[in-house]
């Protein structure tokens, strides 16, 4: 996952970036960053924090942060990275084509292959984080950046979207197949904005002009944005778990709004489930609610907050509370008796990963009097695990790769399990562009590129 923020010619470009991350928080909560440029002494300035943008990156980091340009990142690791400072980003490299920052979100996959080559040419690598494999390509070519970072971009396979800072130039660039989201807005001052989500565009008071196309590589400089490609574009494959569960709910993709399609989702899911007879539908919060209002909706069923979520539980208590899972997951997510007991459920989720929080759930719904809980999940089952950037763990560890439908609803002991099949998701989430052009290799186990893994 992860989330990137650029910010071209704004007297506060650091602040913005840092309003910016606040907005993109929720896709990255290991570490953050701001790289901002001052072009009166020519030199980049960089902070980096762990955890919060809030705890990571406070006032004082700011006041070092100086330049009318800057980027900034949160991110969460994805698997086989290292967590901790050292991968944090912005990453900034002296270059022969000069000092360059970077800040990825994503993951790029043919990582193994790219390492091997760069250390065969001498190339010294300090982190496990793949951003930085784009600027020892580029660094390795005899040219000036563009042509460059072009050539370095084309070597690059996986699902991301880059911010890159050159001097006063900022670069944005994404995968080929636009597996991952990123944005344009503008300023009304004159100044451009990039982004993972157009929600960040509006809390910085811009305002979203476009979305970066994918295998584009657009530069702004002096001003003026240039338009080009590293590559031939390929089919569009948006990530429909930007949608389901990653993106804000505020945040525009294909020209309709994430609360829109999860709205939709819970209604087609409600149609497929047109016989259920329950006598309240409550979400799984957060990302559950908009759903779950579509399918009570469609349903004539009563939308209930039959749980509600603790927002005051850092990721790492939650870590050092697994040791006492049931209470974990009571301190998440809080039933109420009074809207739970002798009720027929139908509980709504986002998605079905582990299934392992689903369980201890349906449980305590159990345990709080509900008389029956039908477990309804608004995406297709994920037998695969994600190579573009999302964290999802390995197939051994996917309910949904190793049981049946009727093995899950055992497993996690509802009364019956749903599924919203793959075409009604992409129905819903189609918005503009139709219910085309979606990655669906988690729900698939066939993948846009060979997965190899960087050694
Ligand atoms: S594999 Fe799944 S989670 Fe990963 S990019 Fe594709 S749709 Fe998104």
């Amino acid at each position: 996952m992860g989330g990137v923020i650029g910010v071209y010619n704004s007297p506060n470009a650091a602040v913005l970036t840092q309003i910016g991350l606040f907005s993109v928080q929720h896709r990255g909560q290991e570490s953050c960053g701001i790289a901002s440029y001052d072009e009166k002494e020519k030199t980049f300035n960089l902070r980096r924090g762990s955890g919060l943008v809030i705890s990571g990156l406070g006032a004082a980091a700011l006041a070092e942060l100086k330049g009318s340009c800057a980027i900034g990142h949160v991110r969460y690791p994805t698997s086989g990275a290292k967590s901790g400072l050292q991968d944090a980003q912005p990453f900034i490299f002296n270059t022969a084509q000069g000092d360059i920052a970077i800040a990825l979100s994503g993951n790029i996959i043919n990582g193994a292959a790219l390492v091997k080559q760069i250390r065969r040419r001498g190339g010294i690598l300090q982190h496990s984080s793949e951003t930085e494999l784009i600027i020892h390509l580029l660094a390795q070519e005899n040219k000036p950046l563009e042509p460059a970072l072009k050539d370095a971009l084309a070597r690059v396979e996986g699902g991301f979207g880059a911010v890159i800072l050159s001097g006063g130039r900022l670069i944005a660039a994404r995968d080929r197949h636009g597996i991952r989201p990123l944005v344009l807005g503008r300023l009304a001052d004159g100044g451009y904005i990039i982004s993972s989500e157009t929600s960040a565009v509006e809390v910085m008071g811009g305002s979203y002009v476009r979305d970066i196309k994918p295998a584009e590589m657009l530069v702004i400089e002096n001003g003026r944005l240039k338009s080009s490609f590293y590559a031939k574009p390929g089919k569009m494959q948006n990530c429909i778990f930007e949608q389901v569960y990653l993106s804000r709910p505020d945040s525009v993709i294909r020209g309709q709004s994430v609360a829109n399609a999860r709205m939709e989702m819970g209604k087609r899911l409600a149609r497929q489930m047109k016989d259920i007879k329950a006598d309240i539908v409550i979400p799984v919060p957060d990302s559950g609610i908009f759903a779950a209002m579509g399918f009570a909706e469609e349903a004539k069923i009563p939308f209930e907050i039959g749980l509600v979520r603790n927002h005051y539980l850092g990721r790492s208590f939650i870590k050092s509370a697994q040791s006492v899972r049931e209470t974990a997951v009571k301190l998440k997510l809080l039933p109420i008796d009074d809207i739970i007991n002798g009720k027929n459920i139908v509980l709504v989720d986002d998605s079905l990963v582990r299934g392992t929080t689903s369980r201890r759930l349906i449980k305590i719904l159990r345990e709080h009097g509900a008389r029956k809980v039908h477990f309804a999940v608004t995406s297709p089952p994920i037998i695969a695990p994600c190579f573009y950037g999302i964290n999802t763990p390995s197939g051994k560890e996917l309910i949904a790769c190793t049981h049946t439908r009727e093995q899950i609803k055992k497993a996690l002991g509802a009364d019956s399990v749903y599924f919203l099949t793959a075409a009604h998701a992409q129905e819903a989430c189609g918005g503009r562009e139709g219910a085309q052009g979606f990655c669906s290799s988690c729900f698939t186990g066939k993948y846009i590129y060979k997965i190899s893994k960087r050694g």
